[in-house]
């Protein structure tokens, strides 16, 4: 079979056209992307081989081996993973398959400094190989195959590929350096390089040079089953920039491991910023879980409930078979009480932190606490955890409030934690419904996120105090102490105009209102819309016409 000729995905080459003709500087984020690959690729060979053993083939010594060539100018990464067949090939490395990689595609703007800092922020995975080199050849061998393919591009539009010869399964990428490039042939920098980015990969990198020498460059240990005092916070940074494909710096780390009923070891950060699909209508979790170090899937649901999506890292658990398969994933007791555990152990930690660094928590609030009020609605049992780490934007003073701060400040004769639901902050502070509020400085709470419509609708209390909305009717602001003068009975009009002005209002309005009412709480404003008690809040009834429902 001849080589055949094929085109990129539309979207691969214009992504290819912007990695070729960056001016990125951290181009050696490339060598990171390959082994990475490399590593994955092994850890899938290892969760296949144990239901089939013959995939080892008397190969179970797995790593990836770096060979740079001055004479040549090439770079030479090779791993004995899974390897590729030819439309693994095609689909994987002329597509754009993965997630990153696709939002990055989607959000390129042709302008080249922000698109810089696009590849940045994403990582482009394979494709970042062009940064260096002007032509790429990949060689794979999928295990328990004995055809190898070859697979060649320079990056501009097409590739070819054809038939090829390889002694064992794996792949093979052959970088052919662009001029300029040459420092990524230097043992010394590629050294540098693997410990930057990749000491924490649990499969040896070793680097080989033409007179038979050979060296082990990163430690291959796997971090999460290290005693916390081994590992240094460089360590930690480097491990979660691998776990999580992100670059920002972990808000916080959790490195535990329980030993007795049950053993398992945890490895978790939360990210200082939000990762690009946080808002992802499947609300996937993204950690990685392993079997006594021995990956099984970044695709567990059973980890962590969606509310703490923004979790990155590794759960490795000692009591599951190693060759759990995914349905038996689902409904797994042993999993089911790790994320017990998981759970508690993170929202004490938020815990600690918001006690301890009030503006750094504020900072992880901003970020996650919307997603983080999803747990009100769907987990009760940890309903009211998550309430004592909400924070709120507030009628009567800047920065964020906690319900407990409310609760400090409430008034004389003031028993009910009041809130008002809605779009825009600013908005809502100049409600109507707040003046007769603001009048007896009575704090309000302002809830902005589309979330909170849903959690106010199951959230009947905290701490003995009711929340109730300030947009209903009934609201009792009678019963509270205040500094404000009522609306002086001079103002108003006796009994009779204003059932006449009532009448007229409820005639002209017809069908559109329930019910029109005289209200002692408006001071500035001639009239407000407000909900009768028992009726869906305001905000939310309108979000749900919004919805057709
Ligand atoms: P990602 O690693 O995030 O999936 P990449 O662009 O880095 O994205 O790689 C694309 C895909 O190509 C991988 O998902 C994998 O299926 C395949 N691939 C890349 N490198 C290798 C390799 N060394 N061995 C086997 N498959 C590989
Ligand atoms: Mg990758």
């Amino acid at each position: 079979m001849t080589d055949q000729t094929l085109q990129f995905q539309s979207d691969v080459t214009r992504l290819l056209h912007i990695v070729t003709h960056a001016l990125y500087s951290q181009k050696e984020i490339f060598l990171r992307e390959l082994i990475s690959n490399a590593s994955d690729a092994c850890d899938k060979l290892r969760f296949a081989a144990q239901t089939e053993a013959d995939l080892w083939a008397g190969d179970s010594d797995l790593k990836v081996v770096l060979t740079p060539d001055k004479a040549a100018g090439t770079l030479t990464i090779a791993d004995n993973g899974i390897g590729m067949d030819r439309d693994e090939l095609i689909g994987n490395l002329g597509t754009i398959a993965r997630s990153g990689t696709g939002e990055f595609a989607a959000k390129m703007t042709g302008d080249a400094a922000k698109d810089m800092a696009l590849i940045g922020q994403f990582g482009v995975g394979f494709y970042s190989a062009f940064m260096v080199a002007e032509k790429v050849e990949v060689i794979s061998r999928k295990a328990g195959e004995a055809q190898a393919w070859r697979w060649t591009s320079d990056g501009s539009g097409q590739f070819t590929i054809g038939e090829a010869e390889k002694p064992g399964r794996g792949t093979t990428i052959i970088l052919h350096m662009r001029k300029g490039e040459e420092e990524f042939l230097e043992s010394l920098r590629l050294s540098h390089i693997v410990r930057t980015y990749s000491d924490h990969i649990a499969l040896p990198v070793v680097l080989e040079e033409g007179d038979g020498k050979s060296e082990t460059l990163n430690s291959a240990s796997a971090l999460w089953a290290r005693p916390k005092s081994d590992v240094t916070e460089e360590q930690y940074q480097g491990f979660y920039h691998h776990v999580s494909h992100a670059f920002d710096d972990p808000w916080l780390t959790l490195h535990t491991r329980a030993e007795g009923k049950l053993d398992y070891s945890l490895l978790l950060f939360v990210p200082s910023s939000r990762p690009h699909d946080l808002f992802d209508p499947a609300r996937k979790s993204a950690l990685r879980l392993y079997v006594r170090r021995v990956f099984i899937t970044d695709r567990c649901d059973e980890l962590v409930p969606p509310w703490l999506r923004f979790l990155r890292g590794v759960v490795d658990s000692a009591d599951l078979p190693l060759n759990v398969s995914r349905e038996m994933l689902q409904h797994n007791p042993v999993l089911a009480r790790i994320k017990q555990a998981i759970n508690r152990r993170v929202l004490t930690e938020l815990d600690k932190k918001a006690a301890r660094d009030v503006a750094d928590y504020e900072k992880f609030w901003e970020a996650f606490g919307p997603v983080l009020k999803e747990g009100l609605y769907e987990d009760p049992e940890h309903r009211e955890a998550i309430l004592k780490l909400a924070r709120f934007r507030s009628s009567q003073r800047d920065g964020w409030v906690s319900l407990d701060d409310y609760i400090a400040a409430m008034k004389d004769g003031q028993s009910a934690i009041y809130v008002i639901s809605g779009e825009q902050l600013e908005q809502l502070k100049h409600s109507p419904q707040l003046e007769g509020f603001r009048a007896k400085g009575v704090e309000v709470l302002l809830l902005t996120d589309p979330v909170d419509d849903f959690w106010l609708s199951v959230v009947r209390d905290h701490a003995g105090k009711p929340l109730k909305s300030a947009s209903r009717a009934g609201a009792d602001l009678d019963g509270i102490a205040g500094s404000a003068d009522e609306t002086k009975s001079e103002d108003r009009p006796d009994d009779a105009t204003l059932g006449t002005l009532i009448a007229a209002l409820k005639q002209v309005l017809g069908d559109a209102v329930k019910d029109v009412r005289e209200s002692k709480r408006l001071t500035d404003s001639a009239v407000c819309l407000s909900a009768a008690d028992g009726d869906l809040d305001m905000h939310l009834e309108r979000l749900l016409r919004q919805h057709k429902q």
